[in-house]
This record gives C-alpha cells, structure tokens and sequence, in this order.
C-alpha cells in the first residue's frame, strides 16, 4: 500500500494548484484523479477570464485573492510556460439601472485596490471598442483583468507538480475514505492508500467526497449554461473583454477575445437536474444570440464555429429537515469561496469554487497547502521547490528562421497534421511524451491546440487517432476522443 502525507482528490484547475504549492514543501503527495486526463470538468468549460476583482464585496478573501491574482497573473503564466493575454475589459450598459450598477463596481473596485480602474463615457467606450451598439450610456473599464486558457493553465501546474515530485495518477476514483490511526485509508477500487491529510478539490462532486467522512454541510446544486465560440475571422470584433450589464436582472452577456484569437460568447443559465449534463441548450444559445442583437449588433454570427456547455456548481448550506430527514437546502446560495475543514484529521475542501476560481486558483492552491501544513505540522519548506515549468514548444510562437531550425533539428515538426491552427506532428507527439501526456484526441486538443479551428478537427483527427495509437502501442480503434467508450473508429464487425 502507498503511503502519501497528503492525497489531494480531484485534477480540475483547484487539484493541479493545490499539488503544485503542496510541492513548496517536504511532502510526499499524490493526486488522484477519476478521468483518463486532468482538467476535463469543470476546468474545461468556463469563460477563460482572469477577472481584475471590483465583482466582489470588498475586504472578503475571495476580493482580496483576486484583486492579487489579477495583478500577478502576467508573472504566474510566465513561470508556469502559458499564454496569457492581459487584454483587459469594458463593463458596458444601456440604461439606468445598469449604469448605477455600473458606479457601485466601480467604488467597490476602488475600495479593493483594482488597479487603472476608470468610467468611461459613451464616447470613450466606442473609441476603445467601435463595434459596440451605440446605444451605450456607461463603461466600466480595468486593466487587470485578461483570459488565458484553462485547461493549458491547470495542465502547466499539474505538470509542475509533477516535476517536483508529485505522483499524478489518473484513472483513479476514489470510492470510499475510512479513518484510521495515521490519518486516512483512500479507497479506490481495488487500490488503497495511506495519507495523513486530504485537500478535496473533486469539483461537482465535492461534497460526496466530504460526506465519505463527515455529515452534510454543504451541498452543490447544479445549473447549466451555454457558449458560442467564433472562428478568428471574426476575432478583430472586440479587443477587450465586453461585460454587459443588463436592466433587467437576468444574466448579461460576455465576450472574450480568446488567446487564439477567437471570439467566446457565454455562459447562458438555464436549469439543469444533473451534474454531468455538460450538454448545450437551445433555449441557451437562442438567448445568447439575442444578446448579442442588443451588445453588438454587427457581430457576424455566421461564423460561429462551436457551442459547448457547462455546469455550475452552486453551493447551498443544508439542514437536516426533522420530519422527512432529508437535507435540505437554505434558501439562498453560498456567494463566499467555500473552503471546510474537517476534524479530527486534517481534510480541506473546497466546494462549489464558482467564478473567480480560475483567476484565483493559485491562490487557493497556496492557501490550501500552507493550512494543510500547518495542520499536519511541523513540515519543513522544500528548499528544492522549482515554481518554473519549461514551456512546449509551440511553433507559432517562433520566428521563420526559428522554425527552420527547429525542423532541421527535428523534421517531424514540419509536418503540419491541424492545418487551421498550424501544428505540427513534432507537437503532437511531445504532448503525448510530456508527463502527464494525452492519451486521447481531446488531450492532445488541450495540450496544441489542434481541432480547435475552423474545421473541428475534420481534417486532423484522423492523423491524430493514428499518432496517439503508433505512441501508446495501441490500435486506432481504441483510441478515445475523450471519456472511457467514446471511440471514433469502430472495430470491424465491432461497435
Ligand atoms: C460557467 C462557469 C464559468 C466560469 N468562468 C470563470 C472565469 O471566467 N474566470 C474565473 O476565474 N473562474 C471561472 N469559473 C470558475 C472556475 O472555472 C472554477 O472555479 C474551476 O474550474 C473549478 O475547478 P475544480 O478543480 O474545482 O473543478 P473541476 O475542473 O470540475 O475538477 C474536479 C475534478 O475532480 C474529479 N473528481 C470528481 N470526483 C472524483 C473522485 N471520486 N475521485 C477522483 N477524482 C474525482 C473530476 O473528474 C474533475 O476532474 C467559472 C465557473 C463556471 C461554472
């Protein structure tokens, strides 16, 4: 049986962060992870937007984490090797209602320290961005705030992790977590482990994990939204990031000018029941499209390229109800960073981490780590700690007279398989080889980028699936495109 000092569960964006800063010190430490790859939940369908911080109710961590990690996170991508683009935002409106919400952002945003942050006059906001309706009466703007790729940014930390020492082991779901004299006994299947300490970063089924050990205290009810995402045909439309204020209190709009070059309009909300139905709306993008009518009316729609859905996890304190014994949830959401902790023995969860997780995933990695070490005690820092992950390759990062060395050096890297996104099977390869590598079609997609263009992938995945089945010793028809029995080729005379 392995024996950890610290198991984290769960390889989302908050899993990835929690292991790298746990690495800052002494620790043996394992994450585990339920799905073939990391950063496939949650982490993988959000809006992608380091957010500057005026959103939040000053004083309260989740402000003060996110104002710091907005102004820090130019520094964080470059020593983790990840594209950042520090484009920042407009707030926009178009009526009274918006524009006084509007005026309270942005006292809040200077009561929190948000940096450069300014209202704009109708005229400012069209100077900055023309595309705008001209119905415009306020902007909001700020420097801070920029967007990054997710799952590129969980990836790096993982990978991070990893080379200071962390084991990462995918394919394993904890099942079941017994206490015992050192700490706990982590089941997982047929596999158990010994830790001394559990950071629970298990994302939509966070609290599951806590109630494996204590009773309910909080639990997560889910919601559903939607995003549109445009070819880079469009991408010259907005060159910020475009908030909108409704008048009506419903949820507005978002663009994001993607690192890419893309333009990623969402999320919608709608109602969802289950907690893995990341499938698209109609009713959600339909409202997605009227949106746009009102924001940025000449936004050229006919080149959307993809939808995609997501799922919420919204947290709820829970009482127990005396007759029925159900729990039962409070009548409104928890809207603070919710961060347990468990006793006797040292277990931390974070549950229903909602936006700006993402922008503060750092942070709540360091924060989650440092209290686990005061918890266990006594854990000496890691004078070996490496905070720098060598980024990969990425040939369109690289000048000509770059590139024909690279290819001199390596012919394989001028052998371009995604041809709307331009990347090579060099690169391909080495997302396959770096630890941890893809091993499906949408691994290799998070790691390079590739069927992320105009074509989907139509031209490419068939070279991939050859690629990724030559690496792993495998045939093609076992490679999946992402979760376990999502095959794209059929066996013959086989399903
Ligand atoms: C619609 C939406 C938009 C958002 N937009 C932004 C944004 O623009 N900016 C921002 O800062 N934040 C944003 N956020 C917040 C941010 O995306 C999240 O805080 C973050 O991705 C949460 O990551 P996670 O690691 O908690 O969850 P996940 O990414 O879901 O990871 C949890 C992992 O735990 C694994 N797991 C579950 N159970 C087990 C088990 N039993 N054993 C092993 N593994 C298990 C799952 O497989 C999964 O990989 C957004 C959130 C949502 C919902």
């Amino acid at each position: 049986m392995s024996c950890y000092d610290v198991i984290v569960i769960g390889g989302g964006l908050l899993g990835c962060f929690a292991a790298r800063n746990l690495m800052r010190y002494k620790l043996k430490i394992a994450l585990l992870e339920r799905r073939e790859d990391l950063c496939t939940g949650i982490s993988r369908a959000n809006t992608a937007i380091v957010y500057s911080g005026y959103d939040m109710k000053p004083g309260t961590l989740k402000a003060k984490m996110c104002v710091k990690a907005a102004q820090e996170f130019s520094a964080l991508c470059a020593e983790l090797g990840v594209r950042y683009s520090p484009c920042g935002s407009i707030m926009v409106c178009f009526g009274p209602r918006g524009a006084q919400m509007l005026r309270q952002k942005y006292e809040q945003g200077l009561e929190s320290g948000v940096r450069g942050i300014k209202l704009l006059t109708p005229q400012e906001v069209l100077q900055l961005e023309p595309n705008i309706s001209p119905q415009v009466v306020l902007g909001l703007y700020t420097p801070d705030t920029g967007t990054v790729i997710p799952w590129e940014l969980g990836i790096a930390a993982a990978e991070n992790a990893l080379q200071n020492g962390a084991d990462i082991l995918l394919n394993t779901e904890v099942t079941d977590i017994v206490p015992s004299e050192n700490g706990f006994k982590v089941h997982c299947g047929s596999q158990t482990f010994e830790t001394r300490g559990i950071i629970n970063c298990a994302g939509l089924l966070a609290a599951e994990i806590l109630e494996k050990v204590s009773s309910p205290k909080v639990r997560i009810f889910p919601s559903g939204g939607d995003y549109l995402i445009l070819d880079t045909k469009a991408g010259g439309y907005i060159s910020h990031v475009i908030f909108h204020e409704p008048e009506h209190k419903d949820k507005g709009l978002t663009l994001v000018p993607t690192v890419d070059g893309n333009i990623l309009i969402g999320p919608s909300e709608v109602p969802v029941e289950e907690k893995n139905f990341f499938a698209t709306t109609g009713e959600g993008l339909a409202t997605l499209r009227s949106l746009v009518a009102e924001v940025i009316p000449s936004l050229p729609l006919e080149h959307v390229i993809r939808s995609f859905g997501t799922v919420r996890p919204n947290p709820y304190w829970v009482h127990q109800d005396p007759l029925s014994g159900r729990y039962v949830p409070e009548d409104k959401g928890i809207s603070s960073f919710t961060i347990l902790e468990s006793t006797p023995r040292p277990f931390l969860s974070l549950i229903g981490i909602k936006t700006p997780g993402l922008t503060c995933a750092n942070e709540l990695g360091i924060y989650v780590a440092d209290k686990m070490a005061a918890l266990l005690g006594k854990v000496p820092p890691n004078p070996a700690f490496n905070p720098r992950r060598p980024a990969p390759l990425r040939l369109n990062d690289l000048s000509w007279t770059e590139r024909a060395k690279v290819i001199k050096e390596n012919p394989l890297y001028g052998k371009i398989v995604c041809r709307c996104r331009k990347i090579s099977e060099g690169e391909i390869i080495d997302s396959i080889r770096r630890q941890p590598g893809a091993v499906t079609v949408d691994g290799v997609k998070r790691r390079t980028g590739s069927g992320t263009g105009r074509c989907q992938g139509s031209f490419c995945t068939q070279r991939i699936i050859e690629i990724l089945a030559r690496e792993l010793g495998c045939s093609p028809a076992e490679i999946y495109k992402d979760s376990k029995g999502s095959y794209l080729i059929c066996k013959e005379g086989g399903s």
